[in-house]
C-alpha cells in the first residue's frame, strides 16, 4: 500500500484534472444510462399509442442524452489522455533526473537490459495509474449511487437489489479474479525483463557466443522465456474472459431479480409496466463501468510491481553529490593527492592505500603498474564517480569534493581504452564535448585530430557504438573531442592500448600535440616513450612502490625496471 500511496503523491498536482475527468467520465455513463432509460420509455409508452405530443419529453431525452454521451466521451478522453501525457512526461523526467546523479557508481549493480526495462516498460506501465487504476472505480461508485437513488424512485426493492449486484460485480468478482490471476502480473513483467537482459546480451555478445558455440543454448533460453511468458499471458487472458462472462452473468440475474421482484406489483400498482422497461434498461446500462474493475486490480498488481522497481532506484543515494555552494574550479590547477585510500563497497580488502603525490600543473606524469594495481581506480576518483574513502584529491589547494562534480568533470578530460561513441552521426557525438560548437571548430577539431577526411562527413552515422569506424578513427574522435572540451587537465587511461603499432604511434604523436602546455596523467602498463615524463609513479597492489624519471627508476632495479626489461625483450624477440 506504501508504494501505491507513493504512486499517487505522484500525480497529486493533476488532482483537479482528474476530478474533471472522472466527472465526466461519470456524466458520460450517467448519459448512457439516460438514453437507455428515455428509449426504453419511448417504445413501452408508444405500445399504448398515445398522441404524438405525450413522447415529446422522451424524444426531447433521446436527442439529449445522445448527443451529451459522445460529446462528454470525447472531452473525456482527451482530458484523461492529456493528464496520462503530463504523468508520463512528469515520470520520465523524474526517472532522469534520479538516474544521472547515481551513474556509474550505483548502477553497476543492475543489468543495462534491466535498467532499458525499468524507464521504458515499468513507467510505460505507471501512465495508466489514472485512467485504469483510479477512475474506473470512482466511476462504478458514482454509478451505483446513481442507479441507488434512480431506481429508489420507483421501488425500494429494485433500489436494493441494485446495491447488492452492483456490490457483487465492484468487489466480489474483482476479488474473485484478483486470487485467481495472482501473481501473473508481476510474472509477465519478471519474463519481460528477462527477455530484454537476453536480447541485450545477444546484440551485444553475439560474437562471442558465436565463437564459444553458446548461441543455441542463448537462444534457447529466449524461447523459454517466451514460452513461460506467453503461458501467463494466456491464463491471463482465460482469467479476463471470465471477468466479463461473470459481469454479463450479474447483469443479468439483476435484471431478472428485479423484474421477479416488480412484476408482481405491477398489478398492485406498485410499479407501472413502462417503468418497468425503463428500469430494465437502466439496470442494463449501470453495469458498464463494472466491466473495467477486475483490469483495475490487475494494472494496481503492475504497477505497484513497477513503482517498486523505480523506487528501489530512486531511493539509492547517490556516491557523489554536488556541495550546496560549490566552489568555482581554480585557475591554478597543481594536484595534490593526500593519504588516499579507496575500498569498494563489498569489497574486503583495500584497492588504493594511503597513496600520496604531486602533480605540479602543466606536468606530465605516467602512472605504471600492472594489471589490477588500481590505476583506473584512481582516475574514477579523479572523475569523482567514486568518492575516496580516506585522505584527499585537491585542485588549486581545495578538496574536489568542493567542487560541482560536473564542472570537475568539464576540466578534466578523459580519454579511456575503449571510446564509446552513441548511435549518431559525427556532430552529435562531438558536440557532447562542446553544445555550443560551430561547424568551423568541429572540422578543425577532426583535423587536428587526423581525421581531415571526416570534415565532410559531419553528417554520416557511426554506427552501433562506432561500429562503421576503425579503432583508430575511434580514439581520434575522442581527441577531437578533448581539443573542442579545452580542459586543462587530461587523463589518458590507456588510450591507444587497443592500437595497432602504426595507429598507435600516430595517435601518440597527435595526443602529444595537443596535451603540450596541460597537465597530463597518463595510466598505462605499456612503457614506451617513458623518458618524456616529467614524473613516473610505479604502482602495485594499490600502493606506490616507485617514483621519479625514467632513468631514475632504471638505476633502481625494482619492479619498473622489471617490466620496462620485460616488455623490450619481449618487442626485440618479435622483431
Ligand atoms: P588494468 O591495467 O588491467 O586496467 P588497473 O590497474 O586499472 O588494471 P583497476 O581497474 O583499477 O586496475 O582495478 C583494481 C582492482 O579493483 C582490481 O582488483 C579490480 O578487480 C577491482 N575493481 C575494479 N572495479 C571494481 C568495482 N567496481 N567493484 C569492485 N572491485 C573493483
Amino acid at each position: 500500500m506504501r508504494i501505491f500511496f507513493r504512486l499517487t503523491a505522484l500525480v497529486k498536482p493533476y488532482f483537479w484534472w482528474m476530478a474533471l475527468a472522472a466527472l465526466i467520465g461519470f456524466a458520460t455513463t450517467g448519459s448512457g444510462i439516460g438514453l437507455l432509460m428515455t428509449s426504453a420509455y419511448i417504445i413501452a409508452k408508444a405500445a399504448f399509442q398515445p398522441p404524438m405530443a405525450a413522447l415529446q419529453l422522451g424524444i426531447l431525452g433521446v436527442r439529449v442524452f445522445g448527443l451529451a454521451r459522445g460529446v462528454l466521451r470525447y472531452a473525456e478522453r482527451l482530458i484523461s489522455h492529456n493528464i496520462t501525457f503530463k504523468i508520463l512526461t512528469k515520470l520520465r523526467l523524474w526517472f532522469y533526473d534520479a538516474i544521472e546523479p547515481l551513474a556509474p557508481a550505483r548502477l553497476m549493480h543492475f543489468k543495462s537490459g534491466d535498467l532499458l526495462q525499468r524507464i521504458v516498460d515499468d513507467i510505460q506501465s505507471l501512465e495508466n495509474i489514472y485512467t485504469r487504476v483510479l477512475a474506473p472505480p470512482l466511476t462504478a461508485l458514482l454509478v451505483t449511487a446513481l442507479m441507488w437513488m434512480l431506481l429508489g424512485v420507483y421501488s425500494m426493492q429494485a433500489a436494493l437489489l441494485i446495491l447488492l449486484f452492483h456490490l457483487l460485480a465492484g468487489i466480489g468478482v474483482p476479488l474473485f479474479s484478483t486470487q485467481l490471476s495472482r501473481g501473473i502480473q508481476v510474472g509477465i513483467m519478471k519474463h519481460k525483463t528477462v527477455q530484454q537482459v537476453l536480447a541485450l546480451d545477444l546484440f551485444q555478445g553475439i560474437g562471442e557466443l558465436q565463437v564459444y558455440g553458446k548461441l543455441p543454448e542463448h537462444l534457447e533460453h529466449m524461447r523459454s522465456a517466451e514460452k513461460s511468458k506467453l503461458e501467463l499471458q494466456r491464463r491471463n487472458a482465460i482469467i479476463e474472459g471470465m471477468h466479463d462472462s461473470l459481469t454479463g452473468l450479474l447483469m443479468n440475474a439483476a435484471v431478472i431479480s428485479i423484474l421477479w421482484a416488480l412484476i408482481p406489483t405491477v398489478s398492485t400498482g406498485g410499479v407501472n409496466g413502462i417503468s418497468l422497461a425503463v428500469i430494465t434498461l437502466a439496470v442494463i446500462a449501470s453495469f458498464e463501468p463494472f466491466l473495467p474493475l477486475p483490469a483495475t486490480i490487475k494494472h494496481l498488481e503492475a504497477d505497484k510491481h513497477a513503482g517498486e522497481r523505480l523506487f528501489e532506484i530512486l531511493d539509492a543515494k547517490p556516491e557523489t553529490v554536488a556541495p550546496a555552494t560549490p566552489l568555482p574550479f581554480p585557475s591554478n590547477h597543481d594536484i595534490r593527492v593526500e593519504k588516499l585510500s579507496f575500498t569498494y563497497p563489498d569489497s574486503l580488502s583495500k584497492t588504493l592505500e594511503t597513496i600520496s603525490y604531486s602533480i605540479p600543473a602543466g606536468q606530465h606524469i605516467a602512472i605504471v603498474g600492472p594489471s589490477g594495481a588500481g590505476k583506473s581506480t584512481l582516475t574514477a576518483l579523479f572523475m569523482r564517480f567514486w568518492n575516496c574513502s580516506e585522505g584527499q584529491i585537491t585542485i588549486g589547494g581545495h578538496n574536489i569534493n568542493l567542487f560541482d562534480p560536473e564542472e570537475l568533470r568539464r576540466n578534466i578530460s578523459l580519454v579511456s581504452q575503449r571510446t564509446y561513441l552513441f548511435a549518431e552521426t559525427i556532430r552529435e557525438n562531438l558536440i557532447l564535448a562542446k553544445p555550443d560548437a560551430s561547424d568551423d571548430e568541429l572540422k578543425k577539431a577532426l583535423s587536428a585530430a587526423g581525421l581531415a577526411h571526416f570534415t565532410s562527413k559531419l553528417d554520416e552515422w557511426t554506427g552501433q557504438h562506432g561500429m562503421k569506424l576503425s579503432g583508430g578513427e575511434r580514439q581520434r574522435i575522442a581527441i577531437a573531442r578533448i581539443l573542442l572540451q579545452n580542459a586543462p587537465i587530461i587523463i589518458l587511461d590507456e588510450a591507444t592500448a587497443n592500437l595497432d603499432g602504426l595507429t598507435e604511434k600516430e595517435v601518440t604523436e597527435t595526443l602529444k600535440a595537443i596535451t603540450a602546455g596541460k597537465t597530463l596523467i597518463t595510466i598505462t602498463h605499456r612503457l614506451k616513450a617513458m623518458e618524456e615524463y616529467d614524473n613516473i609513479l610505479v604502482l602495485d597492489k594499490g600502493a606506490i612502490t616507485e617514483a621519479g624519471l625514467h632513468h631514475e627508476l632504471m638505476e633502481k632495479d625494482g619492479l619498473y625496471k622489471r617490466m620496462w626489461s620485460l616488455q623490450h625483450e619481449m618487442a626485440a624477440t618479435l622483431m
